[in-house]
């Protein structure tokens, strides 16, 4: 007797709230077993138990239409009060809309007429468990902007959805709002955030039936856990077509990734970076928008995480080389070595080497870019200072410095300690940032590159030509030396209109004193062009690839022989 009532002391109390007796009976004998169970016939009578402290109630099952105080509102009620908001409602219901506009309102959780009592006991105990694990994350359960779930509680959601439920075939999907940085911009965050709010309510609506739970994982944009099926592209036209026509909205574009039929062994967590993964090859494409996980980008994306994973260990055992390239400078009669391009190699023990097309710009997506980059400074700082005591000249090096180091705030700092510890001028170590960075975030970037040029730094705008930015900004932006993008170059001689761009580039930086370096010359008839043209500094296989330092020092021994 004594075990029994200690037993029944530690039940937690669950209400259950049902106008109707057969109801109430039937959901007492699934959990009375382990919960001390109560009843309420109506919102009214519900209210008054769940507002006495002295109850406790860790659970209420609620059912939605009832005489009185129905569902809907006691759900209201809750939610108005500081101390009832704690308590989880699961709803009781059978029809579709109700489901999702009481979770709207704060349920935590429906369960669905006829009642399966396995289904019945997960679900009341894993709510439960996550009202009790999370209830000091309980008021970021949920994202205030569009009353969404946040991805964390998403997560865990799933999680407990998949308990019990891992027969019915699922699919991941992210979805995003394109272009919402510019929607921001060109509209105010007003509109923008209102657009978001939009396409929370309408994926509900245009998933309908497929649809289980949806989520705001960041910024713009959404994961949606959602039965297979195979009509998105209709889907995603009638979103785009719905959130179009919402008054006062501009234009909205959405791309979607799916990763379809998911296996249920995969982690949540990561079905849904391949469900982005896939959403990012469309992202802000005009000509798709929806892309499908597959085998080669499975391929893919396991192929760079080796990357990232193998990345501490070969900055360590420096398996990342810094090559040289020589540029030289026809003005003479003969071409002179006049610097040179430290340029990163990745000799991998395993997967032999690797160009920094591949791993360049996936570095810069994760941040690993900054580390990377200051091992390449370091190590061409280092080579300047060698090659400067051995052959008592001084051979400046241009390294490139990415997007993102030009939000390290200690950029300058970093740069200028460099060149104390080597010994080095300003003069000597020449950085190189590409010209998209300047459309990244162009206020940041002139603030940057004015600092570094009053400790003297010279800056070589890279890739000239290739972005969006125009020749008129030229004349209103921080700039030493231009590098002119290699396809100008490359085309040259086969188009036209590239020549006719290179020799107003050329007008336009001999009219500003920028001097121009052009890479990617592979020919004499290049050089002889260019030169005519007015363009001093050349860099490409003409002369020769990016070496290894060993090999570079022919170069300098060569122009030495020379007299230089
Ligand atoms: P980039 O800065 O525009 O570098 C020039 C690229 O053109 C180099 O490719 C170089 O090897 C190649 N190149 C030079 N001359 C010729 C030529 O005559 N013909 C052809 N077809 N190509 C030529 P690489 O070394 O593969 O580097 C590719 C890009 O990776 C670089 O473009 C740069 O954006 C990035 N990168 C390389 N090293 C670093 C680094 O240390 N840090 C950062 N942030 N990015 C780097
Ligand atoms: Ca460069
Ligand atoms: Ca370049």
């Amino acid at each position: 007797m004594e075990e029994f009532r200690k037993k029944n002391e530690l039940k937690r109390r669950v209400l259950v709230v049902d106008d109707e007796i057969i109801n109430r009976e039937i959901l007492r004998n699934i959990i009375s077993q382990d919960y001390e169970v109560y009843t309420a016939e109506d919102g009214e009578q519900a209210l008054a138990m769940l507002s006495n402290s002295h109850m406790n109630f860790s659970l209420c099952l609620l059912d939605l239409l009832m005489p009185k105080m129905d569902g809907f509102e006691l759900l209201e009620r809750l939610k108005e009060n500081e101390k009832l908001r704690r308590i989880p409602v699961i709803v009781l219901t059978s029809e579709k809309d109700a489901e999702v506009k009481a979770i709207r309102m704060g349920a935590a959780d429906f369960i669905t007429k006829p009642y399966i009592p396995e289904v019945v006991i997960a679900r009341v105990e894993r709510i439960i468990e996550l009202s009790e694990g999370q209830r000091i994350i309980s008021s970021t359960e949920r994202d205030h902007l569009t009353n969404l779930y946040t991805k964390d509680f998403f997560f865990t959601y799933i999680r407990q959805i998949e308990e019990y439920q891992s027969e019915t075939a699922i699919d991941a999907v992210v979805l995003n709002v394109d272009h919402f940085n510019l929607i921001n911009e060109c509209y105010g965050r007003k509109t923008g955030e209102e657009v978001l709010r939009n396409t929370a309510r309408l994926i509900p609506e245009v998933f309908n039936d497929a649809i289980e739970i949806v989520c705001r994982a960041e910024d713009s944009v959404f994961y949606i856990y959602c039965k297979h099926h195979d009509n998105y592209e209709e889907l995603s036209a009638k979103l785009q077509d719905l959130l179009s026509k919402q008054e006062n909205s501009p234009k909205v574009r959405v791309s979607l990734g799916v990763y379809q039929n998911v296996e249920t062994s995969v982690d949540v967590e990561t079905r849904y970076d391949r469900a982005r993964t896939a959403s990012k090859q469309v992202e802000g494409d005009y000509t798709n928008q929806i892309y499908y996980y597959n085998d080669e980008l499975h391929k893919k994306s396991i192929y760079e995480e080796r990357l990232i994973g193998d990345f501490d260990e070969s900055i360590a055992n420096k398996y990342f080389k810094v090559f040289y390239q020589p540029k030289y400078d026809i003005s003479g009669n003969e071409p002179r070595l006049c610097s040179a391009e430290a340029l990163i190699r990745w000799n991998h023990p395993e997967l032999g080497m690797i160009s920094p097309g591949e791993f360049v710009p996936l570095f810069e997506r994760n941040g690993l870019i900054q580390k990377l980059d200051r091992f390449v400074w370091e190590e061409a700082a280092a080579q300047i200072k060698t090659w400067k005591e051995t052959y008592g000249k001084s051979i400046p090096v241009s390294v490139n410095v990415s997007r993102i180091d030009i939000y390290d705030l200690k950029l300058e700092e970093r740069l200028q300690s460099l060149l104390g510890n080597n010994g080095l001028t300003a003069n000597e170590l020449l950085l190189e940032i590409t010209e998209s960075a300047y459309a990244d975030d162009a206020k940041r970037l002139v603030e940057m590159v004015n600092n570094l040029r009053e400790r003297g730094f010279r800056i070589e705008m890279d890739d000239f030509g290739s972005g969006y930015s125009s020749l008129n900004m030229l004349a209103s932006i921080p700039v030493d030396i231009l590098k002119l993008d290699m396809k100008f170059v490359q085309n040259m001689l086969k188009d036209e209109k590239s020549l006719k761009l290179v020799k107003l580039i050329m007008d336009i930086a001999g009219f500003l004193n920028i001097p121009v370096v052009a890479e990617g010359v592979e020919e004499e008839n290049q050089i002889k062009l260019l030169k005519e043209m007015g363009c001093r500094i050349i860099q490409g296989y003409y002369f020769s690839k990016p070496v290894p330092p060993e090999e570079f020092v022919k170069f300098i021994e060569r122009e030495t022989e020379r007299g230089n």
